[in-house]
């Protein structure tokens, strides 16, 4: 990804295009371009989103500024009160947003400026839709918020000074959004960032205080940095090489606070409308949105603490990206902003639940490595992780059809929980949501309560089956056996279940059986399909009957089966694979064989149902040759119904027809 070195590198010879005084011109990163102009088409319906992107950046350097504060309060010179400023001057066409937060340093303007740091950006950009209401959401997590200048400006000028330095350290940001930006050095006496817009033709709408006003009560109502209106700015002079910048004119007393501001979770709960709660959530957890459910709590005691807890109705696109590590909860303490992305407030698989803690307990100069290992988030996290769980279950009795939205998109992340909260596994597991054979289609999925509640009599296992998609584990001949004792099994066809059913052993006290691994026994099952005793010595007749065919089978697979035996789980079909009980099954270890990853291998039990009339027709080949075919047929038809690869996918086409071609002959 590019960074300084490449964008001076690109530096453009271009000095003679009447570059600002002490400007250098520079040329955008590759992906920077692409994005405006994607940025600019998607917007264009939207276009007052700029003034919540550019809000919301400048409330973030009050809050990075807020917290480095603490320990160092020189920072904060001689203007502890942090605030937003948003004017505009009607002559020269300009809306302008500035703050006294962190600020930039050049360094740091070009690398948040000119580049897009983030190692997502080409997949941002694949998964812009066209679908103008889904990327505005994209952009919104993505954080290429500054960009959105360009949907309503033509040009832009990024004014900026880092806190605790010097007012001559000011550096000044140009662009017209087409390829490249000039920086050059200038006086900023007042630290923070200054954003000039020079709006285009069609936008002029936005020069009007009216228009302004109401976009930030509507989107940044919450922001907790008060935002200031000036009546008019006047037009900034350009900068002159030589003389100092020009002085922020002093119109503090003209200045009126336009949001609210207020920190919503400290008001009682009564006190707060739905309205309000989806407002805050939209503004301060950055969705386009409203969330799905919440819960707002405050809880005394010795440790005292507030949290409000989001969940939202649709999964980010990198929610299940593995190297994506980020957690939507942030930390305040005593109502001033510590942190976002507070990892360890929230286990991994809850990393979806956005929102906040404020915490009274804390020192105000807590650190991430702080957090590591102490006992009050600790107890805060452990607390939250009910907290959630319990407004899920909530949801799941009170609106279920909501709970089944929640559970399209994230029901995979509450899948990782068996393996990482031992604690919790149990009441996690309530919440999880399965198809089944109960139900006839993909889609009509039931809990492991309502399982249980139509267990059959003497039944005291949950029996599930885990493929690769919903219909090969409907289809599975491993199902053959419940099929006819209308015994229901769980159809597990997720990526995450295989690996979710190594940690989850057992619900309610009843064990997990895979019905595709090791030894099956529904003896003390009651039900329609209980054998009787004719039946039974009919079957062991037939078993004895095949023994010789199936030690001949043995004999031909003995390197690629660890067994092969009669089956009681099948009914029609003739054969089928079965893993040992602690084996993963077929599919799984195609898939991290795919992806590079070194298995044991593992060999199957080839289960050969013996009253399939194949048996009889290997009974009576004389043909070595011929017999060998047919046994291979067998495990490999097996192993493919399994979701399984076969190593010699073109010796079972080749005697797959060879047979075809024998019945011909017959
Ligand atoms: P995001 O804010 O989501 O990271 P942006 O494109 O809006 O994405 O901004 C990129 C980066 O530029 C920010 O992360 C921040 O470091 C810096 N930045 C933007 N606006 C400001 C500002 N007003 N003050 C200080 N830094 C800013």
């Amino acid at each position: 990804m590019s960074d300084k070195t490449e964008a001076n590198a690109e530096k453009a010879s271009a000095e003679g295009q009447q570059p600002p005084a002490n400007g250098e011109k520079m040329v955008f990163q590759a992906e920077v371009n692409q994005l405006l102009q994607l940025m600019i088409h998607s917007m264009y319906s939207n276009q007052e989103i700029f003034l919540r992107e550019l809000i919301s950046n400048g409330s973030d350097a009050c809050d990075k500024l807020r917290f480095e504060s603490i320990e160092n309060s020189a920072l904060l010179e001689e203007d502890p009160e942090l605030r937003i400023v948003v004017g505009f001057n009607e002559e020269a066409g300009t809306v302008t947003v500035s703050d006294n937060g962190i600020g930039m340093d050049r360094d740091e303007v070009i690398e948040n400026i000119g580049t897009i740091a983030k190692s997502g950006t080409k997949q941002f950009l694949e998964s812009l839709t066209g679908d103008k209401k889904i990327d505005a959401r994209l952009i919104g997590q993505f954080g290429v918020g500054f960009y959105s200048a360009f949907v309503v400006a033509d040009s832009v000028v990024l004014t900026t000074r880092k806190a605790g330095e010097p007012a001559a350290a000011g550096v000044r940001w140009q662009s017209d959004g087409s390829g490249g930006y000039t920086l050059a050095t200038v006086d900023k006496p007042g630290r923070g960032t200054e954003i000039t817009l020079h709006l285009k033709e069609e936008s002029k709408e936005f020069l009007n205080a009216y228009r302004l006003r109401s976009v930030i009560k509507k989107y940044s109502d919450h922001i907790t940095f008060p935002i200031m209106m000036l009546g008019e700015v006047p037009p900034a002079p350009e900068p002159v090489e030589g003389e100092d910048a020009p002085q922020e004119v002093p119109q503090e007393a003209k200045l009126e606070q336009v949001n609210a501001a207020s920190a919503l979770w400290t008001r009682p709960k009564s006190s707060i409308t739905d309205e309000e709660y989806q407002d805050f959530y939209k503004q301060v957890c950055n969705d386009y949105e409203n969330a799905l459910t919440w819960a707002h709590n405050k809880v005394e005691g010795n440790q005292e603490y507030t949290s409000l807890l989001y969940i939202p109705k649709k999964a980010p696109f990198d929610l299940y990206d593995g190297n994506q590590q980020r957690h939507g909860i942030k930390l305040f303490v005593q109502r001033v902003f510590i942190m976002d992305e507070a990892e360890k407030l929230m286990p991994r698989y809850l990393r979806f639940v956005r929102g906040l803690v404020d915490s009274n307990s804390l020192p105000l100069n807590v650190s991430r490595e702080i957090l590591q290992n102490n006992k009050i988030i600790d107890a805060i996290r452990s607390a939250s992780v009910k907290r959630v769980l319990g407004m899920l279950e909530k949801l799941a009795d009170k609106q279920p059809e909501d709970y089944a939205q929640f559970w399209k998109e994230f029901g995979a992340c509450l899948k990782e929980a068996p393996g990482e909260d031992f604690a919790n596994k149990e009441q996690v597991a309530r919440l999880y949501r399965f198809d089944t054979t109960h139900h006839d289609k993909a889609g009509e999925l039931t809990s492991l309560d309502d399982y249980i509640v139509r267990m059959k009599a003497g039944q005291d296992k949950i029996y599930y089956i885990t493929a690769d998609s919903y219909q090969a584990a409907r289809n599975s001949p491993h199902l053959e056996i419940f099929r006819d004792k209308g015994i229901e099994v769980l159809l597990l066809h997720d990526r995450v279940d295989e690996w979710m059913m190594s940690y989850l052993h057992e619900y309610d006290g009843k064990s997990f059986v895979s019905i595709a691994k090791g030894d099956l026994d529904l003896s003390a099952i009651e039900g329609s399909g209980k054998e009787s005793d004719e039946e039974k010595a009919e079957k062991e007749k037939k078993a004895a009957d095949v023994a010789p065919t199936i030690e001949r089978i043995k004999s031909v697979l003995s390197d690629s089966t660890s067994d092969v035996r009669a089956s009681t789980r099948l009914t029609s079909s003739p054969a089928c694979v079965v893993m040992g009980e602690h084996d993963m099954a077929l599919h799984m270890q195609q898939l991290l064989k795919q992806a590079g990853h070194e298995l044991p291998s593992t060999k199957p039990v080839l289960e050969i149902n013996p009253t399939h009339p194949i048996l009889d027709l290997m009974d009576k080949e004389q043909d070595d040759d011929r017999f060998e075919d047919w046994a291979h047929l067998l495990l490999d038809q097996a192993l493919l119904a399994d979701g399984g690869q076969l190593e010699d996918s073109a010796g079972f086409v080749k005697r797959m027809n060879q047979m075809f071609l024998a019945l011909r002959g017959s």
